[in-house]
């Protein structure tokens, strides 16, 4: 089967030429070619993926430097896995990675490498949907290489994996074969998914495992629909690896239905505004567990200081905010007193486990209350008299929460305001001498 056409259509006529430019320079150092990986999978499903994945028989890094050489790159080369990196100027990156077969030290640790063949290169992945490959070189191009099924599987909407021992060789991909399996809707075949229930009953994440772990979780919660994946996740045993107290109980997932409902409104009120949706899930689905509990796991994976801090912070004030954020009569300044300072990711949070008036205020302080700044800056605090300090800080605090209750409406309301200030502190001070 040849997919040129196929990939004319999908791909820019620029990353096409560097696509040939790519099998052309491979054939005169007598070296083959593939397009590899997601890449492929996506050319069938006509899906736009600039992820241009390629896999060179022979010497991997020498042909990068090559490419770089010859379309004016540069390459970062990791000669340990024989990989490397090639950017350009105005066209997407190229990864290169030598045909290889792996030997691994321990399950889930990084593999060592050996130089070989395609096949083998595509027998060490994950699903047979992503374990094809399109040959570049010129007299062949377009044709795909597809030694496992992956367009059968495709086809019938499957994720299934390359042998018995995929999971236990790299149990990361219990977590890709959630992922694919919801992005696109398809089933995980019957024996993929007893091979993923047994490695969930036996492999431990480890330390090196864990930060690989993480980037999983973190591409799943950024996914489309997070709470079906959750809910695989939950079926395959494999929330007990984020911390075993997490349960998808029926509050907990309509709870993850809310989330999902207030982060596609965020996003689709604020499209600029990129926002990390993997932290609101992830804090999520902590909250049922105890405050230590939460520390433990925010640190397990890696989280920020600061992150965490935010975290905890909010598992402990929840409540109290949600209930101050319900009270009949607040005003604007209140909202914001409650508010502020929190990330957008918690403030989604916060706003997916609030109901009615609370959840209306939190809208409200994210649409509008957020944005409100005054005029007036230092500067002109300076030029009506005062002398820069903490002093500074607490008048322009306290005049934004003014303004937020409508008080202060144009640059001259906000200068009267400091001027009267500067009035009753003289007066202060008059007294007092
Ligand atoms: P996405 O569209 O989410 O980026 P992708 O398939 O490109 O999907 P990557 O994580 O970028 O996903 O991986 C690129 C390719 O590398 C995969 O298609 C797969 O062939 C291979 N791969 C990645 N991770 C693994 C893994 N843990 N085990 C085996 N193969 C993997």
């Amino acid at each position: 089967m040849n997919l040129l056409s196929e990939i004319e259509r999908v791909f820019p006529p620029r990353v096409i030429s560097l696509l040939r430019r790519i099998g052309e320079i491979a054939e005169d150092r007598g070296q083959n070619v593939y397009l590899v990986g997601g890449v492929v999978r996506d050319i069938f499903l006509g899906v736009k993926n600039l992820d241009i994945d390629i896999s060179i028989e022979g010497e991997g890094i020498e042909f990068a430097r090559e490419l770089a050489r010859q379309l004016t790159g540069w390459v970062k080369a990791e000669t340990r896995f024989g990989t490397a990196i090639v950017t350009f100027r105005g066209l997407p990156k190229v990864d290169v990675a030598t045909c290889r077969r792996e030997y691994y030290h321990s399950p889930g640790a990084l593999p060592e490498v050996i130089s070989s063949s395609i096949k083998n290169d595509l027998y060490r992945r994950d699903f047979t949907i992503n374990a094809m490959a399109v040959k570049l070189n010129p007299a062949r191009i377009g044709e795909l290489v597809d030694f496992f099924g992956g367009r059968s599987d495709l086809k019938k909407g499957v994720v299934r994996s390359l042998h018995n021992r995929s999971f236990l060789d790299d149990p990361t991909r219990i977590f890709r074969a959630v992922r694919f399996a919801v992005r696109y809707n398809f089933c995980i075949e019957t024996d993929t998914e007893s091979l993923i229930k047994e490695a969930t009953g036996r492999v431990i994440f480890d330390e090196i495992t864990i930060e690989r772990v993480r980037d999983e979780l973190v591409h799943i919660f950024n996914e489309e629909s997070v709470q079906q994946a959750i809910k695989k996740m939950a079926e395959l045993h494999e929330l007990k690896f984020i911390h075993p107290g997490i349960k998808l109980n029926p509050e907990t997932e309509t709870f993850l239905g809310e989330l999902e409902e207030v982060i596609s409104w965020f996003q689709s009120s604020f499209p600029g505004e990129k926002i990390k949706k993997w932290l609101s899930y992830f804090i999520a689905l902590l909250d049922e567990l105890t405050i230590d509990e939460a520390k433990i796991t925010l640190k397990r994976f890696h989280f920020s200081e600061k992150q965490t801090k935010e975290a905890v912070r909010m598992k402990k004030s929840a409540s109290g905010r949600l209930a101050a954020l319900g009270r009949k009569e607040s005003k604007p300044s209140e909202i914001y007193r409650q508010l502020r300072g929190l990330s957008v990711e918690l403030l989604l949070f916060l706003m997916a486990k609030a109901r009615g008036t609370a959840r209306q205020r939190i809208l409200l302080y994210l649409t509008k209350l957020r944005h409100v700044r005054l005029t007036i800056s230092g500067e002109d605090l300076r030029k009506a008299g005062l002398s820069p300090g903490p002093e500074f800080a607490t008048i322009l605090n306290n005049m934004l929460l003014t303004k937020l209750d409508g008080c202060l409406e144009t640059r001259e309301d906000e200068l009267i305001y400091v001027n009267s200030y500067l009035k009753e502190q003289r007066l202060k001070l008059s007294k007092l001498v």
